[in-house]
Parts: C-alpha cells; structure tokens; sequence
C-alpha cells in the first residue's frame, strides 16, 4: 500500500454518499449526464478568497491567476470577488473581459507573447507585466500604431529564489521576467517613451508549503522592489508579489497556514522604504484559492487482475487530470487523495489497488496502491484537489476520449 494525500476538510458524506456542496455526487453526474466530471465547488472558493482577506494586509489586492482555472462560469462569479486576473495569453484576455473583469484590472504576463497578444492587450488597456526589452520594444510600437498609451509592468527576474518551490520561476537564468540588474533601465525606458509605468511584477516560485521561506521571499521582494525603485526614482503604482501558496496535495504535506505569513506581510509593508509610501501592492494566486473545491469524478469500468495486482480501469484519465498522475510539474510520482464517492467514509478493503485510466499509456495512472473500500464497475472514483491545473492543463486530445464534463455549484 501507499498512502495518498489528505481529503480537504471540506468534504463529508452522507449515507456514504460524498456530498460536494451539499449535493450527493451521484445525483450530480445524473445532472451533468455522464461521468468524466469536474464538479466546481463556488463556495470553498469564496471561503479562500475570505481567508485570504481576512489573513492578509488591507493595502494588499488579491488577484486570480486564472490558468489554474478558466472555467468560464467559474471566472464570472470571481470577477466578483477579487481585484484583478492576471492572464497569460491573448485567450485567457478574452475569457477575462468576457467574464466581467475590468480591463485596468487584468495583468497578462509569460514569455512569448505574440504581436495579435500584445495589440490586443494594449488596445483593450490591459497591463502587460514586459518579459524582456524586446518585448518592450514591440509593446511601444504597437501602442505607437494605436495611438494609445500602453500600461506596461516590468516583470522582474528576482536574484533570489523562493526556497522549496514545486515550480521555480525566479533565480538563475530564467525565460520570465528581466534580470533584476536590468529591470530598473527598462522601467526608465518605457517611462520616457510614454507609457503608463505601472510597476513591478516580481514572482519567485509556486506551489510552495513553507511559511517561513514565503515570508523570507516577500520580504526580500519588496526590498528589490524599492532599490529598482530608487535606481528609476518614481514610485511604482503596483507591486505584484505574485504568489508560490502551495496546496497539500500529497501524503505528508500540511496545509499552509496564512495567517503568520499576513502577519510578516503587514509589518514589512508598515516599515516599507518611502519609495514605495504610495504604492499599491498585490497578491497572485492561482492553484491555492480554487484547487480544494475541484472534485473529478470518474467511473469505473473495468476491475482485473494481473500477477496479483487489482487495476480500477475508469473512464477518465490523465487526459483530464494530468497532475493526479503525476505528470505535471512533480518530480517522484505520489498519490492525490482518491475515494470511492458512493461509498464514501468506508473503511479500506482487500489488498490496495491501482487506479488506472483509460488511455492507452501506463502512465495513465491515477492511484497506486491505494487502500479503498471494496470497488465494483460502477462505482464513482473521487479524485480530489482537481480545481486548479486539471481540465485546462491536461492533454485533451490525447488519444480521442471525449473532453470531460465541467460543473459549477453556485
Ligand atoms: C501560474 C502563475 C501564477 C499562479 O501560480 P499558482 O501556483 O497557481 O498559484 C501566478 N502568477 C504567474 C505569473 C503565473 O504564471
């Protein structure tokens, strides 16, 4: 057997019925019509967005990072609810705006950007957070032919790292951002070319667990981001923090708690240098505030054996939820937190079995040797933590299954 990472307290179930916003799994794949499903529970996000607020400064914005989930439905309820998306690509731009998000209040960030995205992005007045000085270059042009004042940030590559990131995107040679002894000069460039400067885009690392190195990381953040400051002698309008919240996904992990991190955030930004007295600053969050209220419920199919081992063949699979099976972004291979839905609560039967899907690969698998009760075609398997990185950062094509099912419970 081994073991697999904790179910979100979130979860409970009824008569061994897994309850997902009160609602009997089951009942919501007779809803949706058939299983693979994402079912998106609205309220554990709105209960992270009051968590965080409650935990963080007032002088700090919160911002969705919306790659982790761009569901639209999903997008249109935390257009409500945070300061402001940052966005990756001319797509993700417009599933922004259509959901509502003010166009000042969206941040389109990643290298890469083509000359369509950053027209687009200047002509709808969407900041862009500059990945390099060519970038920039393309960026005043295109402003230039509009006739428009383009809002440009600087992402910064930080000289330090956060410590304990799932996924490093600060320290060392990196594709993101300007290297931050170059930063300051491409900030002066854009100022006296004509654009709105609207700050700093500083992100050192992902999915990370560790209070203590968020805190060391936001600290020496906002410390580069007041000597870049000085070296361009303005006061940057935004500070983007970016993000690093980690989710406890795997067996051993414990939850990140926030609320010493807030606490850290707040003194820094109270002794802040006075460069940056008038500078808003924000927070970018992506897997932390949507990954717990995402469930995939998946069928199962087929039980065989094979020189003694179980396989639970379900008719979902890595093609919907590519990170269960531990290809995307993880090192060693662990479990996610599986169920059996309509016997939730049930105590492990039998020898542990492996979950598989149902494409055609063996690393289509989704629980390895996991203890669960007794399975049966039939059955609803749970895969937890599906909100964030699942239906938009799986490989959908692959192989020709259908593309899941997505439900929003508002
Ligand atoms: C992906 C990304 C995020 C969100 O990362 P999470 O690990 O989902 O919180 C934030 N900012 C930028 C620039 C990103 O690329």
């Amino acid at each position: 057997m081994k073991p697999m990472g904790p179910i979100p307290a979130w979860f409970a179930g009824e008569e061994g019925m897994l309850l997902i916003g009160g609602c009997g799994a089951a009942s919501l794949v007779d809803d949706a019509g058939d299983t693979p499903l994402f079912v998106y529970d609205m309220a554990i996000m709105e209960a992270q967005v009051r968590r965080l607020r409650d935990a963080m400064p007032e002088a700090l914005d919160i911002h969705y990072a919306i790659k982790a989930n761009p569901y639209p439905p999903l997008l249109e309820r935390m257009a409500t609810l945070v300061d402001g998306f940052d966005i990756a690509s001319g797509g993700e731009l417009d599933r922004a705006l259509t959901a509502g998000m003010a166009a000042d209040h969206i941040s389109f960030a990643g290298p890469g950007k083509r000359d369509d995205e950053l027209a687009a992005a200047i002509f709808a007045g969407a900041t862009i957070n500059l990945e390099s000085e060519g970038e920039a270059q393309r960026a005043l042009r295109f402003a230039a032919e509009q006739g428009r004042t383009a809002r440009l940030a600087v992402r910064v590559n930080p000289d330090f790292d956060l410590k304990g990131s799932g996924m490093r995107m600060g320290g060392g040679a990196k594709p993101f951002g300007v290297d931050a002894d170059r930063a300051a000069a491409l900030a002066r460039h854009v100022i006296d070319a004509g654009a709105d400067w609207r700050g700093w885009h500083i992100f050192a690392g992902s999915q990370n667990l560790d209070a203590m190195a968020i805190i060391e990381a936001q600290a020496a953040t906002i410390a580069l981001a007041a000597r870049l400051s000085e070296q361009v002698g303005v006061t940057p309008p935004l500070v983007n923090l970016g993000g690093g919240f980690g989710v406890a996904y795997f067996p051993g992990d414990v939850p990140l708690d926030i609320r010493p991190i807030g606490v850290a955030l707040g003194a820094v930004l109270d002794e802040r240098p006075a460069i940056l007295r008038d500078s808003r600053f924000a927070m970018e969050l992506g897997r932390w505030l949507v990954a717990e209220a995402g469930v995939y419920l998946t069928r199962v199919v087929d039980v065989k054996q094979s020189q003694g081992e179980t396989f639970v063949v379900v008719d979902g699979g890595l093609h919907h939820q590519l990170a269960a099976s531990g290809n995307f972004g993880t090192v060693v291979r662990r479990n996610y937190p599986i169920a059996i839905a309509n016997h939730f609560g049930a105590p492990p039967a039998g020898d542990a079995v492996n979950v598989v899907g149902c494409l055609c690969t063996p690393i289509d698998r989704l629980g390895d040797k996991v203890a669960l009760p007794l399975v049966a075609v039939g059955d609803l398997i749970a895969i937890f933590l599906a909100g964030a990185y699942g239906a938009s950062a799986s490989p959908m094509a692959f192989l020709g299954h259908p593309a899941p099912r997505e439900m929003l419970l508002d």
